[in-house]
């Protein structure tokens, strides 16, 4: 499940549906045609590994495409190759650093080179030699229905040593919704705050959700303790692995769970306030430790991803705009003159400038959303709120909705 948005205006969601397919017939040639594909990616892998810099899509195409119409491919499985080969290169050498070698059966195919018909679940397949190649596609006709108004536009057919497996990608353009407020999101280790802002910087709304994190940690650390019980031992041991698996199967349950709930959540909320996203740019967090959290940095990395994985997701498919802002300085500087916060206590930070108090993750959200507005706006715009904070106040009528926030404060985790 993926979504992005198109270059241009209109956002669009991607789906995939995988099912279940049965050759009607033979397998031969199918699988013929899928070890064809694999070794005709590898070939271009190999070629492409000792070369250096970034190749043009029009470079690729006239190293590869004359080459691979010889083996017997059609133009757009061509295409499909290079382009597939290319990335693969590219992530080899981001990661291990080692030539990749392929192994499994699989190829991506082309809309021109397939016919998918959903009221008969047949799918037809142009191979190298074969234009007509059919599989009977199994899956639960509700699964299916969703996507009769969407459009499908690539496929992935794969074989795992038993059966054949197709994962047919479907499209949506979303309506785009026309930005009314801002929200922005600040996420840390034990909150996820929002704050709604009108145009001119006031606070419409201010919420505050729990996270697992604690929860998700107590697991973590019982596998720290117990692999270091068992240093070389613990995965042939087959109790303990087992028991290790387990725990890290509760807390990649508790962060699904809790990411989806909290991402339909807020896009719910975003879409009736019709705002545009406001989202801390996790990339540019890598160097500077979120909040100075040392201790386990790593999965508290992995749940943000998560959850902002979920929040995007759930935020475009109702046409919302997503923008990501970086957090550098949102925690630790005043939102009124700019200046370094200092700590006085549980969760609450002080300017020693000009004496501005507030909330650590309130004003990490106003942070965000100043940086939002001093990014897009546009001759006086967004970026000066005629309504700003004024130096005798907290920013923008914050105090009475904070209480709010405390009051309605939820705890996804225990439902009540
Ligand atoms: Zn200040």
């Amino acid at each position: 499940m993926v979504s992005y948005p198109v270059r241009g205006e209109q956002p669009v969601v991607v789906e995939a549906l995988k099912v279940w397919a049965v050759p009607e017939g033979s397998h031969d040639r199918l699988l013929e045609f899928l070890k064809l594909y694999r070794d005709a990616v590898q070939l271009v892998v190999n070629e492409l590994w000792d070369l250096d810099g970034k190749l043009s899509r029009k470079k690729l195409h006239g190293m590869f495409y004359g080459k691979l119409r010889k083996l017997g491919l059609r133009a757009h499985h061509a295409k499909q190759i290079y382009t597939y080969a290319k990335s693969i290169v590219e992530s080899a050498r981001a990661n291990s650093g080692r030539k990749p070698v392929l192994r499994r059966l699989s190829a991506r195919i082309d809309r021109y080179d397939y016919k998918l018909d959903l009221d008969t679940m047949s799918l037809t397949l142009k191979l190298h030699s074969d234009n007509g190649f059919r599989l009977k596609l199994l899956a639960p006709r509700e699964r299916v229905e969703k996507y009769r108004e969407w459009s499908n536009y690539e496929l992935v057919v794969k074989y795992d040593d038993e059966s054949f497996w197709v994962s047919v990608y479907f499209k949506r353009v979303v309506e785009s919704v026309k930005p009314k407020t801002i929200m922005a999101i600040d996420l840390n280790f034990d909150n996820l705050t929002l704050a709604v802002f009108t145009l001119d910087g006031r606070v419409a709304r201010l919420k505050r959700f729990e996270t697992p994190l604690r929860k998700i940690l107590i697991y973590r650390i019982w596998i720290e303790r117990t692999q270091k019980r068992y240093p070389k031992s613990w995965r042939f041991i087959k109790g303990v692995r087992n028991a290790i698996e387990r725990h890290g199967e509760r807390i990649r349950n508790i962060s699904w769970d809790y990411s989806h709930k909290i991402g339909d959540l807020i896009a719910e909320l975003a879409l009736r306030h019709r705002s545009v996203v406001v989202l801390e740019d996790l990339e540019k967090l890598r160097d500077n430790a979120k909040k100075g959290r040392e201790f386990n940095k790593k999965l508290t990395l992995w749940f943000y991803r998560r959850t902002q994985f979920c929040v995007e997701y759930e935020a475009k498919e109702r046409g919302l705009k997503i923008v990501k802002v970086n957090p550098k300085g949102t925690s630790s500087k005043c939102p009124r003159c700019g200046s370094r916060l200092v700590d006085t206590g549980y969760k609450t930070l002080r300017c020693s400038k000009c004496g501005f108090t507030g909330d650590r993750d309130v004003v990490a959200v106003v942070n965000l959303f100043r940086k939002y507005a001093s990014k897009y706006s546009r001759c006086g715009g967004l970026g000066v709120p005629p309504n700003a904070p004024k130096p005798d106040e907290n920013p923008s009528g914050m105090r009475g909705n904070k209480d709010e926030a405390m009051k309605k404060h939820i705890n996804l985790y225990k439902p009540t």
